[in-house]
């Protein structure tokens, strides 16, 4: 059976979801070999075992951490030559987005970014992507040399599939370019106990209707009882409501969670951009007339601030 690299993003050890999400994907199309760098590399390899992954190529240097990218596809470069696989997988990240097209021009090949689902076809692996604001879905597969593929979270399911998981120290050479652009300083981000944006099973969204920083609380409270993130429409975080980093849409994130919850979003096409892939959507608008209701799954037409509140304390209390 052919391999299939799988890119791993795990921060010391500690591997991301969405990583685990595609070795489902890469089990469709072949056998998963991982390839794990940096500052605890071989301690991913069990869960990376238990969720498929035939083999884990790891390799660890100072250069992974004190430099940008180039080392990172230096590795993975060598981690193709090695394999020769079927496919390259990485996940839709804004560095696994750089990593992945990199090695695409290193290697000659075609790459398909962003892909929501990806499934194995007569003339190699067929990768599903959501075009104009989600408006559309394409099929695509790559035509010219190894596919590079990024898959964007929550783009399939997390499975258990028992594998060896050998771990094989990955022989690097970095070129001249790897230590071109160093890291100067790192700024650990405020923990607020919730998931990562981009990778929350549930995101709930406030807007311009939330009409104040101080009123984000409620928002928060109804993440909170979901085990949520916290998004945010661009009018929010220009108002200074809510922090950029938050910002869901064409120049925020982009967000693909099983629910999306949007609350006082009117549903601008640029909001749309960035949630649209989502599976189920809900939203609370009190205009019935709101674009948002045009892609809802259920809408509800009411005042943000009675019903957001009163479906916080309904899950609480189903929760006990
Ligand atoms: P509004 O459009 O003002 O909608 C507020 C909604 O709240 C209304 O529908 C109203 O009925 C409802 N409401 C008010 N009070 C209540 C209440 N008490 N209870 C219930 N409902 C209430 N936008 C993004 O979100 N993300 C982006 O990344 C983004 N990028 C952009 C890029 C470009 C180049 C441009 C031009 C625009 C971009 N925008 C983006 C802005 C976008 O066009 C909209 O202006 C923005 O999404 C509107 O945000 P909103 O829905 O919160 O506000």
């Amino acid at each position: 059976m052919a391999e299939v690299l799988v890119y791993v993003d795990h921060v010391d050890g500690a591997v991301r979801k969405p990583t685990l999400e595609l070795l489902t994907l890469a089990r469709r199309i072949g056998e998963p070999v991982a390839v794990a760098l940096g500052a605890g590399a071989d301690a991913t390899a069990a869960v990376l075992a238990e969720h498929g992954a035939v083999k884990v190529l790891t390799a660890d240097a100072p250069e992974f951490t004190e430099y940008l990218v180039v080392p990172k596809v230096d590795a993975l470069q060598a981690a193709y030559e090695a394999v020769s696989p079927a496919a390259v997988l990485v996940p839709s990240s804004a560095e696994g987005k750089e990593i992945a097209a990199r090695l695409a021009v290193r290697i000659g090949s075609g790459i398909i970014t962003d892909a929501v689902d990806l499934e194995a076809g007569d003339e190699g692996p067929v990768a599903t992507q959501s075009a104009f604001a989600a408006s559309f879905t394409t099929k695509s597969r790559v035509s010219k040399g190894t596919p590079v593929i990024t898959v964007k979270p929550n783009s399939a399911p997390v499975e258990a599939a028992p594998a060896a998981g050998a771990v094989e120290a990955l022989a690097v050479t970095f070129g001249a370019l790897a230590t071109g652009t160093k890291v100067t300083g790192r700024t650990p981000r405020e923990s607020t106990g919730r998931p990562e944006l981009t990778e929350a099973a549930i995101v709930v969204s406030g807007g311009r209707g939330v009409n104040g920083a101080e009123n984000f609380g409620i928002i928060e409270e109804l993440a909170d009882s979901l085990g949520a993130a916290v998004g945010a429409s661009r009018a929010a975080v220009d108002a200074g409501w809510y922090p950029h980093t938050n910002q869901v849409g064409q120049t925020g994130k982009s967000v693909s969670p099983q629910l999306y919850i949007a609350s006082g979003i009117s549903g601008a096409i640029q909001h749309r951009a960035g949630m649209q892939t989502s599976k189920t959507i809900v939203a609370i608008n009190k205009d019935s007339e709101a674009p948002i209701f045009d892609l809802v799954d259920y809408g509800v037409v009411g005042d943000l601030f009675a019903v957001v509140p009163q479906l916080t304390e309904e899950i609480k209390a189903r929760k006990g």
